[in-house]
């Protein structure tokens, strides 16, 4: 069941609190493309560090690049995406709307007398379906003409495969290993939603590995435990996480298998990251193509071959939205409503609050010392406005696990509250004691 009512109030919450805009709100926002703010680019950062330190600097078999959003268009042509990247699609000629010609809610066939267009409910007004493709096109230099049509690059992927031979060669690497991005990509998406699940314009953090053919089941299988391995870890819920293998009709017509993680949103099991054997054909492709020879030769055991491909593709909106809608909850307490981002302290961009009960009688500048202390081991934020009580609240919404409270006790005998967000108790902890006691919770 979708609980579309969550959604809204995540939304509401995201914009509320700084995690995330409409692009272009002032003048009426842009269909599903979205801008993260203060909290937003926070939480989003820090998944994506966690991602490259995990696939890059723990691993010496995986090198990183940062390759260019623009690329040579015959990357396109051989990928595939020039001619197969498409999406059936039927006009409106009275309003204009442009629907999939799968839209549910077409009654009736496009292009007949008797089809009814779903917006503005006439009938005869839909065209019959044509083929669209999902690329975003513009042109290179100052002639607007087919031989400087670029695309913006619909996944981050290619620009991997291109440069496979100059990473091998420059970083001394052998097969197997691995090249890991992150970047943006952008598709020309018809039906568009769910909040940031599914935009125009979206980040991609992809890892392409390279094996000898034959070694690739063996790798296939040991990234599909190691990614699901991984979002365990970061705190998501286990028990909304699963697995979901394509079946033979799903496969891209290249693979040889995948699977997708997927995430138990509010509106429904959905995949946020793809595990893909690409097989051969990518590399084959572009040799194919460019006339450049991107086989691997073994020299020590005298072979020569063309790389699989085992791919692991993950959004990183898609994480951030995982990470929100994971962590949001909504409570009563002995009769009080309050709404928690229960988020890990690893993924929180706040872990400690440092709040004076009430603006006088030194205790703003007795926080303001602790905060100064504080900041320097955590991530930490100082908060004297308003009535306490709001002050907890809108901790409560950003997700920060710890508020230390200065009050009229502290300046008597060096004791400070410190409040849980989840459990809500607090411990009355002496303020020489306050870094130990939040290393004990929060890890050095
Ligand atoms: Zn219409």
């Amino acid at each position: 069941m979708a609980d579309t009512a969550l959604m809204d109030k995540l939304v509401s919450l995201a914009k509320r609190r700084g995690f995330v805009f409409q692009s272009s709100e002032i003048y009426g926002g842009v269909g599903s493309v979205w801008d993260y703010g203060p909290l937003g680019v926070e939480l989003k950062n820090n998944l994506k560090e966690r991602w490259w330190r995990s696939m890059v600097h723990e691993r010496d078999d995986i090198e990183g690049i940062d390759a260019a959003i623009l690329m040579h268009s015959e990357v396109w042509e051989a990928s595939g995406h020039v001619s197969g990247f498409t999406d059936p699609l039927v006009d409106c000629k009275t309003c204009k709307n442009r629907f999939r010609s799968d839209d549910a809610r077409i009654k009736g066939e496009p292009g007949q007398p008797d089809a009814q267009c779903p917006v503005c409910g006439n009938k005869g007004t839909l065209t019959e379906p044509r083929m669209f493709n999902l690329m975003f096109k513009t042109f290179m230099g100052p002639v607007e003409d087919d031989a400087s049509v670029v695309y913006l690059r619909p996944e981050t992927a290619q620009g991997i495969y291109v440069n496979y031979l100059n990473v091998m060669q420059a970083a001394r690497q052998k097969i197997p290993f691995g090249i890991a991005q992150i970047g943006k990509a952008f598709r020309n998406e018809i039906t568009p939603g769910n909040f940031t699940f599914r935009t125009r314009e979206f980040e991609q953090m992809e890892m392409q590995f390279f094996v000898k053919p034959g070694d690739d089941d063996r790798w296939f299988d040991e990234w599909r435990e190691l990614r699901m391995q991984w979002h365990k870890d970061l705190g998501i819920t286990p028990e909304k996480l699963r697995f979901h293998q394509h079946a033979a009709d799903e496969l891209a017509h290249y693979a040889k298998d995948g699977f997708d993680i997927e995430y138990q949103f509010p509106f429904g099991w959905q995949e946020f990251e793809g595990i893909h054997n690409r097989t051969d054909y990518d590399l084959s492709r572009h040799q194919e193509c460019s006339g450049k020879k991107l086989g691997y030769v073994d020299t020590v055991n005298n072979e020569r071959y063309v790389p699989y491909i085992v791919e692991t593709s993950l959004g990183a909106d898609r994480l951030a939205l995982v990470a929100m809608v994971d962590a949001y909850r909504e409570e009563e307490i002995s009769g009080d409503k309050r709404v928690v981002m229960a988020f890990s302290p690893q993924i929180s961009r706040i872990n400690v609050g440092v709040l004076p009960l009430v603006k006088e009688d030194g205790m703003p500048e007795f926080a303001r010392r602790i905060y100064d202390d504080v900041r320097l081991q955590y991530p930490a934020f100082y908060d004297a406005g308003g009535a306490i009580g709001r002050r907890y609240r809108r901790q409560d919404e950003v997700g920060t696990p710890y508020g230390v409270t200065v009050d009229g006790q502290t300046l008597d005998d060096n004791t400070v509250t410190v409040r849980d967000r989840d459990t809500l108790e607090q411990d009355r902890v002496g303020v020489d004691q306050l870094l130990a006691y939040l290393a004990e919770r929060l890890g050095e």
